[in-house]
């Protein structure tokens, strides 16, 4: 783990102002359908639009951009399911420097794909039995690089919350944010900033029924680790939530409910009818959850982060048959 401090609103600031240029500021939608499905006032933040497909830039960006000389020298390592993976390996070519990326060998082609493309050497191992982050923590020590997880860091946790920053500063004050997780690093950085700058709001964590980990692990105040579940949403297929992530969660996030692959799928048809976007499984988590009325909120202001993009093409094809 990191030896920094935790992140605060303040990183979250900071955050916005490294990745200020190099990071989009993607589109806040609406839809008059899913406001008359809901009877709510829906905005979706449309991180399936951010740079490399996802929100995981602007962690990552703003991880490299607090990089010292030193660290520069030797790179950055990671070890990611896919999406951190490209973040990192395009934040480190804009940055010039060189990327190792630890990857699962059945993730999917088009990230390990789009990985190589961005430049990042890819290295990859069996994730029903072999241990990620040990085989990352060796390599960073063989090779001295400085190893910038997918989710438990505090400059990736305050990346992701100027994804909400942006959303509120851009609608005013909400009464609901409807954030996915995995590792909880965009919930958490979401939380931060709901916190601040929307302090009534009431922030829901949305997660797979097959991987309830976070929903257990607020119910029993410790971090619970489960096995690798088997969901579409590929994103949010994480064990359990991060060191610096869980404080974050136990005081912000209000509760984390769960939807079903199935739900999953009946979002990812609104989303390529309704409102013409290409969202992959995991960035339906959140949209799921209104859409699907698993929290009613009618009359009320809602915040939806749609937290990326990435499917391979025939994939998305399937699911939408
Ligand atoms: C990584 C990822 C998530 C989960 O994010 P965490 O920070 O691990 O909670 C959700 N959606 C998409 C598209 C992702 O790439």
């Amino acid at each position: 783990m990191s030896t920094l401090p935790a992140p605060t609103y303040a990183d979250v600031a900071d955050a916005a102002e490294h990745i200020a240029g190099a990071a989009h500021r993607t589109p806040v939608m609406t839809s008059r359908t899913a406001d008359a499905l809901t009877g709510a006032s829906l905005f979706f933040k449309c991180e399936n639009f951010q740079r490399m497909g996802a929100f995981k830039f602007r962690g990552a960006f703003n991880a490299i951009s607090h990089f010292t000389e030193s660290q520069r020298q030797a790179g950055v390592l990671t070890f990611s399911s896919g999406n951190h993976a490209q973040a990192i390996a395009l934040s480190a070519r804009i940055a010039g420097i060189k990327a190792t990326i630890i990857m699962p060998e059945d993730a999917p082609a088009a990230k390990m794909e789009a990985t190589r493309g961005y430049g990042g050497e890819v290295i990859t191992y069996d994730r029903y039995t072999g241990n990620r982050e040990e085989i990352a923590a060796r390599l960073a020590q063989e090779r001295d690089m400085t190893l910038i997880p997918p989710y438990d860091h505090p400059h990736v946790i305050a990346g992701q919350g100027t994804s909400a920053k942006e959303l509120i500063e851009e609608t005013g004050p909400l009464d609901y944010l409807f954030v996915c997780l995995g590792g909880g690093g965009l919930l958490a950085g979401c939380a931060l900033a709901a916190a601040e700058l929307s302090p009534s709001c009431t922030v829901i964590g949305v997660e797979p029924e097959a991987g309830n980990d976070a929903q257990q692990s607020l119910e029993r105040g410790e971090i619970v680790h489960i096995e690798v579940p088997r969901t579409i949403a590929d994103g949010a297929a994480s064990t359990h939530v991060g060191e610096y992530n869980f404080p974050i969660l136990k005081r912000y996030v209000d509760r984390v409910v769960t939807v079903s692959d199935d739900q999953l799928v009946q979002t990812m048809k609104f989303f390529a009818q309704r409102m013409k976007m290409v969202v992959e499984p995991t960035g339906c988590l959140a949209a799921a959850a209104v859409l699907q009325n698993i929290l009613p909120v009618k009359g009320k202001r809602v915040g939806i982060i749609v937290s990326g993009g990435n499917v391979d093409l025939a994939r998305l094809a399937q699911f939408l048959a």
